[in-house]
């Protein structure tokens, strides 16, 4: 599957929002958009007027970028989205919030998606006791994502479990920290996707 290779933290700079790529270094004053807030290369910290278009662009990118997506597979969640019943924009966030990849960062077992889809690859996790190795898999509700006993002395997995509390578990799942076992226990609200995306911006950019 191809990837996005360049600089993460370039990709927070152009996008002018923290989207948090590099796990704990994201929470240092290590962070490159601390320290330069504005945009990467020679017009950087020029200002410029944006069409709607440009502003629709801007909103899809930086979702697409927090999730660590590429443009086909994003694509794909949309159709998805847009496909099924209520509102296409919260469909879309909770597709994106339900993939095994996010699910892992989000119950603080791994420090980044990046690092989740890394960990997820090498065969570190299980789902409802089966090995799964995908990590675009699509949680439900009820599923029991769990760090599979070979795997609980990994270093990654352990400084992330040690760091959660300064991120937080969303309260739609439960972690049990003892049995490495993270319980998705309903999917969110809109309000409780709190990232600052305006999806509307999104939905009217792929319906044109
Ligand atoms: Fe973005 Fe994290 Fe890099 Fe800061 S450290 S610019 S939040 S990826």
């Amino acid at each position: 599957m191809a990837r996005y290779r360049g600089s993460l933290c370039r990709l927070c700079r152009s996008e002018g929002l923290k989207l948090f790529l590099k796990g704990d270094r994201c929470y240092s004053d290590k962070c490159a958009f601390e320290r330069r807030g504005y945009a990467p290369g020679e017009h950087g910290q020029s200002r410029r007027k944006r069409t709607d278009y440009g502003v629709q662009l801007r909103e899809k990118q930086k979702l697409k970028r927090m999730y660590g997506l590429l443009e086909r597979q994003f694509r794909g969640y949309f159709e998805k989205a847009d496909k099924k019943q209520g509102v296409t924009g919260t469909n879309l966030l909770i597709f994106l919030e339900r993939r095994l990849d996010n699910m892992v960062y989000r119950l603080g077992l791994s420090n980044s998606r990046n690092e989740a889809r890394q960990l997820i690859k090498h065969d570190h996790f299980m789902i409802n006791g089966k090995k799964v190795n995908i990590p675009s898999y699509l949680v439900t509700v009820g599923d029991q994502i769990q760090v599979r006993e070979k795997s609980r002395k990994v270093s990654r997995i352990l400084e992330a479990v040690d760091t959660v509390a300064r991120r937080g578990i969303p309260q739609w799942l439960e972690l049990d920290k003892d049995n490495f076992t993270g319980t998705v226990k309903r999917f969110p609200s809109r309000e409780e996707m709190t990232m600052p995306i305006q999806e509307q911006l999104v939905v009217e950019l792929y319906s044109k």
